[in-house]
């Protein structure tokens, strides 16, 4: 009866938050969807250069990745962290699992993409299961996942459409389960890169390094380059191959 915890989580977008996953077979199916806000709906090409990236970075082999794009969505602002936090999109993905709007949820990741600045944090959000990003804009002007990855361990640049796309995969991770500290930084050449759940939090002063489920510390950003990974840490992708729970 997992459809029935579902249902029973509408009306309280902290209850939704704390579902129990509810049992899951190994090999199954990924299922992620995505919308669009209407600003974001503006731009082409933005719905295939995610499907190009997500197929990258979210094949783990614990799963086969199902991606589909649910439409687009009219919504009341452009600002992605505040359509999750403040409850608006996880309302709406709830609606329509009771079949009282026109929007089909998936059972593992619901993501909305909007038109929002990616400038300014928080620049998306995610809660299991259901997760929103901005910079529509952004990911409309990313170049193939082969001309912006390099090396074994897909270090991308700090660029703004970088950076949407990363941001992207760090509310994924969030709506998969992942928290920050699944994320970690490391030196590379002469650079220090942040996997997606860290992201820009590497070089924030003010997040808390102790708090790494990885069990490494924080290296310095002093004086090096800042650049990005689209790959999950080992340790992220761990707790990833344990994730075991539809919402449906
Ligand atoms: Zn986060």
């Amino acid at each position: 009866m997992r459809r029935r915890a579902f249902l029973g989580a509408v009306g309280s977008v902290a209850s939704l938050s704390t579902l129990a996953y509810a049992t899951r077979g190994s090999a199954e199916t990924l299922a992620v969807r995505i919308w669009f806000s209407e600003a974001a709906a503006t731009y082409d090409g933005v719905a295939d250069r995610i499907r190009e990236y997500l197929e990258e970075t979210l094949a783990l082999g614990y799963w086969t990745l199902d991606l589909s794009v649910g439409g687009t969505v009219s919504v009341s602002t452009e600002d992605a962290a505040r359509l999750t936090s403040r409850g608006e999109w996880p309302m709406a993905v709830a609606a329509g699992e009771l079949g009282r709007r026109e929007l089909e949820p998936v059972s593992d990741v619901n993501l909305l993409v909007t038109d929002g600045g990616m400038e300014e944090a928080p620049t998306g959000y995610g809660i299991p299961h259901v997760a929103s990003v901005g910079g529509a804009r952004h990911i409309a002007s990313l170049d193939a996942f082969d001309e912006v990855v390099s090396g074994t361990r897909w270090v991308v640049p700090n660029t703004p459409p970088a950076r949407t796309i990363q941001v992207l995969v760090h509310e994924i991770g969030h709506a998969l389960g992942l928290d920050h500290g699944h994320g970690v930084a490391f030196h590379h050449g002469g650079a220090v890169i942040a996997t997606p759940m860290l992201s820009s939090y590497a070089w924030d002063p003010a997040y808390g390094a102790d708090s790494s489920r990885c069990g490494t510390t924080l290296p310095t950003s002093k004086d090096r380059d800042r650049k990005l990974s689209l790959a999950f840490s080992s340790c992220a992708r761990r707790a990833l191959a344990a994730y075991d729970g539809g919402l449906l």
